[in-house]
């Protein structure tokens, strides 16, 4: 269900493919310029005045359309034509130029040294987040990039390449072929690498459960602790205790999303053992949550400036969903396992905890396991009309739910509105026609908290769609076999 697939095409071009094909990232070693796609992003420099290099290269291709529109920026905005950071969309392909990228996306990349490395590393991110952003505005799905930084402006290749990983999962949304086009034979092998070691990281935790599936009872899993022994609720050694005497001191001084990272992976720890262990483990791990409150307001209003639309679910929307659901646009969230913590994590904004860190995908997902876990016989007895598309509860929590990188399921839905207080209400497209029996129970379903504090109004409902990250194929030919594989938000456009 989740993973990357590594698919070596030969000695220059290695593939890799996350989640059900949702994306695919190549790394190729070859030239830019000639690279046919979308968009090619061209690193220039902030006076947008090609000086050698690839920049100028890219201009002798693209030709004299492009280069005139460059020029026009370039003189008006003189040494400010684009910022350290930021990014510029020209078009290139022409009547006359018919074979180059459609797009050519400038950035201007950091210069690199080991003391601004921090600094470095923010720039190059806001290099990827600002062209991902252009490229999701002009609603492309190919982007071709280069080494950013690497050549003149000494940015290590491997951690250049880290980055690039990081913001293709954070900002990548509808662009569904990335591809890095590397001159460099060198570049070429350790972009490899470090995808490949990206990979097997994923891959690896999704393994976890299948490897340990056959032997459980094998492991067993003593607690010996005595009554007056002092043990850390998150790391669980006997260590001198500080916020609130259940963390000690070093996990109380955690960043909230490291913090939460180690919950979850004491989550899955506990998923080697048992269903019963990982409850077990909630009780302990549950105070934790008092010190760190969350105050949850979702969006409701699409607002053009801020959010990115996703044309595929808004074509689920306008051609299989009921009328009322119509007037609602879809919001893009990244594709990858966690679309449905992301969903959420992004209706919330940054407003959501009172650290200047936001709530992550993985502490949402650690809340909701934690209350799924814990109160699974109210939750299935709440929702007993669903119970003919259920499949086994305590397996989905213990072999699929612990992993961050697994797609949610029905099971998600229950508890999230208990986590956030608020109303779910699911939308589910007609495309296997109305007999279809997810439709008939998941489509305009509200799904509530447990137990809330006062009435919930319409200003605590999210919409949530379940979408696909491909147009229907074969809709017509082959009836009621669709399935959805990806969670977006519908927001109102009134
Ligand atoms: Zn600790």
């Amino acid at each position: 269900m989740s993973g990357i697939t590594i698919e070596k095409v030969n000695e220059t071009t290695t593939i890799f493919k996350i989640t059900n094909g949702s994306l695919n990232v190549t790394v190729k070693q070859g030239n830019l310029e000639a690279e046919l796609c979308d968009a090619i992003v061209n690193p220039t420099n902030e006076k947008m005045d090609p000086d050698g290099g690839l920049d100028s290269l890219i201009h002798d291709v693209m030709g004299k359309f492009f280069a005139d529109q460059v020029a026009a920026v370039s003189e008006e905005m003189e040494g400010n034509a684009c910022p350290v950071g930021q990014s510029r969309i020209f078009v290139a392909r022409t009547r006359t130029n018919p074979k180059v990228a459609r797009f050519v996306i400038n950035t201007v990349g950091p210069a690199y040294t080991p003391e601004n490395a921090e600094q470095a590393a923010f720039y190059l991110q806001s290099c990827y987040s600002t062209s991902f952003a252009l490229a999701n505005a002009y609603a492309l799905t190919s982007i071709a990039y280069p080494a950013i930084s690497c050549g003149a402006f000494h940015y290590p290749p491997a951690e250049a390449a880290q980055v690039g990983i990081e913001s293709i999962r954070q900002y990548a949304f509808n662009v569904k072929d990335v591809r890095f086009i590397l001159y460099e034979p060198k570049n070429y092998q350790i972009f490899v690498k470090e995808w490949t070691k990206y990979a097997q990281k994923v891959n690896e935790t999704s393994a976890v459960s299948a490897n340990t599936r056959g032997r459980l009872r094998m492991i067993p899993k003593p607690s010996s602790e005595s009554l007056n022994s002092v043990r850390c609720s998150l790391c669980n050694e006997k260590k001198a205790l500080a916020t609130g005497k259940i963390l000690c001191v070093d996990c109380s001084q955690l960043a909230r999303s490291t913090l939460f990272d180690n919950f979850l992976q004491r989550l899955r720890t506990a998923s080697e053992v048992s269903f019963q262990e990982i409850q077990k483990v909630c009780r302990v791990l549950q105070p934790i949550f008092n010190y760190y409150p969350i105050a949850y307001t979702p969006a409701r209003k699409y607002d053009h400036s801020i959010h990115k639309r996703d044309a595929v679910a808004e074509h689920y929307v306008q051609s299989y969903c009921d009328h009322q659901f119509r007037i609602t646009m879809p919001m893009a969230v990244v594709g990858d396992g966690n679309c449905f913590y992301n969903t959420f994590v992004k209706l919330g904004g940054a407003g959501t905890t009172i650290e200047t860190s936001a709530m992550t995908p993985v502490e949402l997902r650690a809340r909701n396991v934690v209350e799924l876990a814990l109160r699974m016989n109210e939750y299935k007895s709440n929702y007993q009309s669903l119970a003919s598309i259920f499949d086994d509860c305590e397996k989905y929590v213990q072999y699929e739910m612990v992993l961050d990188t697994n797609y949610a399921a029905i099971w998600d839905l229950l508890s999230i509105p208990t986590v956030l207080n608020i109303n779910v209400i699911s939308v589910y497209p007609r495309v296997n026609g109305p007999d279809d029996t997810y439709y008939q129970l998941l489509n305009n379903k509200k799904f509530k908290p447990l137990i809330s504090s006062g009435t919930i109004g319409e200003d605590r409902e999210v919409k949530l769609l379940f979408s696909h990250c491909n147009k229907p194929i074969n809709f017509g030919v082959k009836k009621e076999n669709w399935t959805p594989n990806h969670f977006v938000p519908l927001l109102s456009l009134r």
